[in-house]
């Protein structure tokens, strides 16, 4: 199982970041130790002093395929939940300035609690999906899949070019405006159109 990464895929937080809108999807990936379920607890790692929340869409990929094309790609996944996209910004920061890799900063373990899954026939439309996290019972972040800059159906065709993709396979699909630090003590729920699918304790 791998979990596939989109980074800037939502203009407000490109901006937020000062960082170009990119003209295709900027990849990246977090090995299987990163994923978290359950609502288990996040025990805040020693080695970073500014661990940011990305509450984003996560897909998941219902069969192996690869160069798909965005025609056929609703076929590929079957459910959808929210996810945090923990992301070590101190790190990511040396890393960006120095133009080495930033695996320490994203793929780090238990760096990918998700939700409840959602099954796709549940849901009335994907480019119209609302889902927000919540800090300590306050909204940080919120948006919906109508401004994606590539939606789900151009990602998984675009990132099935370089990957192959395999059932159980995750897409982790991008994060709005809002991203910021987390403390011990902090309480993170996310949800998607309203209902509550994840629930994440900063210990
Ligand atoms: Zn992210």
């Amino acid at each position: 199982m791998k979990i596939i990464c989109v980074g800037r895929n939502y203009v407000d937080h490109a901006k937020e970041m000062n960082s170009p809108v990119p003209k295709s999807p900027m990849l990246f990936m977090k090995p299987s130790t990163a994923l978290m379920i359950n609502n288990k607890d996040f025990w805040y790692p020693d080695f970073s002093e500014e661990i940011h929340h990305e509450i984003e869409i996560v897909l998941r990929i219902e069969k192996h395929g690869r160069s798909i094309q965005k025609e056929f790609a609703h076929k590929y996944y079957n459910a959808i939940t929210v996810g945090i996209d923990f992301t070590a910004r101190d790190i990511q920061r040396k890393c960006k300035e120095k133009g080495h890799p930033w695996e320490k900063a994203k793929a780090f373990d238990n760096s990918a609690p998700i939700g409840r899954w959602i099954p796709i026939e549940e849901i009335a439309d994907v480019n119209n999906l609302n889902f927000s996290m919540n800090k300590n019972g306050e909204e940080v972040q919120a948006s919906n899949t109508a401004h994606l800059i590539f939606p789900f159906d151009e990602l998984i065709s675009y990132t099935s070019n370089f990957f192959t993709l395999n059932k159980g396979d995750m897409i982790f699909t991008g994060t709005p405006a809002g991203v910021g630090p987390v403390a011990k003590g902090d309480l993170l729920t996310g949800y998607l159109n309203g209902e509550k699918l994840l629930t994440c304790n900063i210990k």
